[in-house]
């Protein structure tokens, strides 16, 4: 409920300064000690972790296994305990919104373990799921707002460009005609993810790609309506004279968080390569 009524905010610790796409090599330790398990490392890209009141905390139990997966383990630990101390981190845009979270002796109840001891990575992957999207279509954990591809059509409305209105150029009307195109494509794909029937000679094939498609498709968007601003699109938030107070220039600057967080787009390139066209490794 805590959850619902954002009273409870959770946060994500899985990222490390050296770990990011190869989480599966995450160093943050979890050591148990009787009715405890004593935390030592750091996170980092922790969203809201200033806020949060409880963690997802993928930690190494194990470093001597065969498989690294296998050392690793899921908690729901707390964040207001002694040893964790989250440390804002200001942002290209001068916002902040992630901190690097450091664990130095930090003791959690041993009941905060959720599964099994060395069992977190399979955890770790489902969670993972939600968040690109394959589990739950863009209503996953993807938090980037949805810009209608007509807010830019209206915001572009009687500008001019090179002595003319942008709407009427042919070059400009195709390459709105194109994104409007993956736009839609986008949607129905969405819907269409989540009936059965419609996906079986590729079942993952619509879940897998769509945050892929998606995030990579409102980063050319953004970028498009930036550009379209012509001179205009250099100015940012705060300038008087920004078209919409800059909105389009900090949505464009915005978007390519989504293309990196949860998995960035080489890597899920990645996964669609070898999950739903069975191209080797
Ligand atoms: C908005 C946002 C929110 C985030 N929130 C959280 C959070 O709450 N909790 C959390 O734990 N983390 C969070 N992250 C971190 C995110 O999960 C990592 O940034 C992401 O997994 C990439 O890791 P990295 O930054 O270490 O980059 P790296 O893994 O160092 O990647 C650097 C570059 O190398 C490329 N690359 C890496 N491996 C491969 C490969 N095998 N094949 C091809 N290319 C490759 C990547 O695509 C990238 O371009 C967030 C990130 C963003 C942007």
């Amino acid at each position: 409920k805590g959850i619902l009524t954002g009273e409870d905010i959770w946060c994500q610790g899985f990222s490390e300064p050296d770990h990011g796409s190869d989480l599966g090599s995450a160093q943050c330790r979890a050591v148990r000690d009787g009715d405890e398990y004593v935390i030592n490392g750091s996170k980092i890209w922790t969203t809201m972790g200033n806020y949060a009141k409880y963690m997802i905390l993928l930690a190494r139990t194990n470093p001597n296994t065969d498989r690294k997966y296998d050392g690793l383990s899921f908690f729901l630990s707390p964040m207001k305990v002694p040893g964790i101390d989250p440390k804002p981190i200001r942002k290209l845009t001068g916002e902040y919104g992630f901190t690097q979270t450091y664990f130095n002796d930090a003791r959690i109840p041993a009941s905060c373990l959720m599964g099994e001891e060395g069992k977190g990575w399979q955890l770790a992957m489902q969670t993972l799921q939600y968040e690109r999207g394959a589990e739950a279509g863009a209503a996953g954990g993807l938090s980037m707002v949805r810009i209608a591809f007509e807010d830019m059509i209206e915001m572009l409305q009687g500008k001019q460009r090179d002595g003319s209105e942008v709407l009427q150029d042919p070059v400009v009307r195709d390459e709105l005609m194109q994104l409007l195109i993956e736009d839609k494509a986008i949607s129905i794909g969405e819907k269409r993810a989540h009936i059965g029937a419609l996906n079986n000679d590729f079942r993952m094939a619509l879940p897998l790609s769509t945050k892929l498609r998606w995030t990579e498709h409102a980063r050319r968007m953004r970028l498009a309506a930036v550009r379209l601003q012509g001179a205009g699109g250099s100015l940012y938030v705060q300038d008087s004279q920004a078209i919409q107070g800059g909105f389009w220039q900090r949505a464009y600057m915005q978007s390519f968080s989504a293309t990196i967080g949860g998995g960035t787009s080489q890597v899920q390139a990645n996964i669609v390569a070898e999950h739903v066209l069975g191209l080797p490794k």
